[in-house]
């Protein structure tokens, strides 16, 4: 990799890692408090529009179909302000929650600040949600009001009989108001003028379930005081500046389309681009052009689907972009090498969960990245690797990844679920359920998730490891590993891959798969079964469910699927 000076293309928001602690603090005083109460939306999008950034751009909007709309900080407020008259005239009140179940369409943005105006609690669902996540839900937080479409009400009709608490339902496309249904356009009626909630910091603000990547979602909830840290975190580790056109292609049904797409991404007051379609490389690529997208914010699955197109990247402008960053899997080392390539820019890792409300452990513009290794902690977040009881471990060995309780967007609570809560503490250290190491340096490395971690002939190997090598080798577009069950060795190491185009399985390839990760890892961590396969089990946030693989190879049930991507 070239010298770090040699990658910056911008004078760092924090120019040396160390130093940051403090300036992480000067940045919280910037938000603003009202006798020790906050809003939210108040803070990502008001104070801009009371200010110098009223008439620029907050959101850049492009659909599925090409149309284009623009918001600025002082529209985003108004539109924002309707809605929460809109809401307080049918009922919604401080504490009740919100569901917001659409495409990334304006109005769900709209709608998100709007509901933290009134000081309700926002939930978010991906638009790609069936019946049965959808009922899960709405059931298990109680929801008093849904904000859809018409398309997508057809989902939830189905299941209404099941939702006694849900008294209204907001539709954006429907003409007029009747019955428990009330027409999202009502709101242009509506006074522009709103006077946001204060809030404690501690009061909830917005509920969200987890990827259902290792089991049932989880309804973790987040309070007011969440802003802090997304956006210092949002500054420090997006680098966001006034002149940045920011593009994060989370879709807010998951943490990161909250944290960054709408709270700390705002609340810098970055201009945002929100793109409402699915992926597909050469659209991406286009948008980045058109746009001139300088920061851009995505996941290691989102990268894999690009370097499986190849050099289509050659045919567009991407001289814009400056600062890319990745997150909600592990990080290919492959991946780092490639954007190197395509780009000229290395993307930068970082870890966090939805129980975590923003970035804990992260890779700086201003430090040296170690390839396949997530960062080191945010300044001011203590993370440590600590054994099963809570016991600080070591630099070198293995453990759970751990962070001391208190930073301001930890969450809150699960929803209806204290005991669940409670799981997460042990020995006075929040345990986050992934495993890995810390080096000498610092450095967080990612093992695997503690249910992931492979045992095998009497050693542990974590199956990013093994992932990691697999695509390195060119016939591997992706690979998803799991521990087998065996007599003799505990477990071995199986692999499902799914090729690049251009190669077809044989036992020919299978055998130089083989060899090829003998070559590169111990001679334990090679997977002895190799399976060919034409998609992986994902969730809807793009992370390979192993769960799944190991279930379906066991003969076992599968658990909640409701976040499997149609594949
Ligand atoms: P569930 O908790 O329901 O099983 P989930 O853990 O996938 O789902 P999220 O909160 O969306 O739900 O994801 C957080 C998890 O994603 C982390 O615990 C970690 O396992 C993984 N993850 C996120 N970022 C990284 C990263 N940079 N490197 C490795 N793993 C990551
Ligand atoms: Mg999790």
């Amino acid at each position: 990799m070239g010298k770090r000076q040699e990658l910056l293309r911008s004078e760092p928001n924090m120019p040396e890692y160390r130093s940051a602690a403090q300036a992480a603090g000067k940045a919280a005083d910037e938000l603003v408090f009202w006798n020790g109460r906050l809003s939210i939306p108040y803070n990502a999008v008001d104070r801009h529009a009371e200010g110098w950034r009223a008439n620029k751009v907050a959101l850049l909007w492009e659909g599925e179909s090409g149309s284009a709309l623009e918001f600025t900080f002082s529209e985003l407020r108004d539109a924002s302000n309707r809605v929460a008259n809109l809401l307080v005239k049918h009922g919604l009140g401080k504490g009740d929650r919100c569901f917001i179940f659409l495409p990334r369409v304006p109005e769900l943005f709209i709608s998100f600040l709007a509901i933290l105006k009134v000081g309700a609690v926002a939930g978010t669902m991906f638009s790609a949600f069936g019946p049965d996540a959808i009922r899960d839900r709405l059931k298990d937080s109680g929801a008093k009001f849904l904000i859809t479409n018409t398309e997508l009400m057809q989902r939830v009709s189905n299941i209404r009989g099941e939702l006694p608490e849900l008294k209204s339902i907001i539709l954006t496309d429907a003409g007029s108001s009747g019955g428990e249904t009330i027409a999202f356009r009502d709101s242009g009626q509506m006074p522009s003028s709103f006077q946001p909630e204060p809030m404690s910091p501690d009061d909830f603000a917005f509920m969200l379930y987890t990827s259902g990547t290792t089991g049932k979602p989880k309804g973790v909830v987040h309070c007011q005081n969440a802003i802090v840290h997304e956006y210092i975190t949002a500054k420090y580790v997006l680098d966001l500046k006034d002149e940045d056109v920011y593009w994060c292609t989370a879709d807010p049904g998951w943490v990161t389309g909250i944290a960054y797409e709408i709270i700390g991404n705002w609340a810098c007051g970055a201009t945002s681009l929100i793109y409402e379609g699915r992926f597909d490389a050469e659209k991406w690529y286009s948008l980045v052009d058109k746009y001139k997208v300088t920061v851009w914010y995505t996941a290691p699955t989102a990268v894999r689907m690009l370097m499986q197109a190849g050099e289509a990247y050659k045919k567009y402008d991407l001289s814009s972009l400056r600062h890319l960053c990745s997150v909600g899997e592990p990080l290919n080392p492959e991946a780092i090498r490639w954007g190197l390539k395509a780009f000229g820019l290395p993307f930068h890792d970082n870890w966090w969960q939805t129980e975590t409300g923003g970035i804990m452990i992260s890779n700086y513009p201003s430090m040296d990245i170690k390839v396949g290794s997530m960062g080191r902690p945010f300044p001011g977040v203590t993370a440590a690797i600590v054994d099963d009881a809570g016991k600080p471990l070591p630099a070198g060995q293995e453990g759970n990844i751990a962070l001391k309780p208190g930073w301001p967007s930890m969450m809150k609570t699960i929803w209806n679920n204290l005991p669940k809560y409670n799981e997460y503490f042990k020995g006075g250290w929040y345990i986050s359920g992934d495993r890995g190491r810390m080096d000498n340096d610092g450095y967080f490395w990612f093992i695997g998730r503690a249910d992931d971690v492979i045992k095998t002939g009497g050693e542990r190997v974590g199956p990013f490891e093994v992932e990691s090598a697999l695509i390195e080798h060119p016939a591997v577009a992706e690979a998803g590993v799991i521990g087998k069950p065996d007599q003799l060795r505990g477990e071995i190491i199986k692999a499902f891959l799914k090729l690049r185009p251009g190669f077809s399985p044989s036992p020919k390839l299978e055998t130089e798969i083989k060899d090829y990760i003998k070559k590169r890892l111990a001679g334990h961590a090679y997977p002895r079964e190799i399976a060919f396969v034409d998609s992986l089990p994902k969730t809807r946030s793009g992370k390979i469910m192993r769960r799944v693989l190991k279930a379906r190879e066991m003969g076992l049930p599968v658990g909640d699927l409701s976040t499997l991507e149609e594949y």
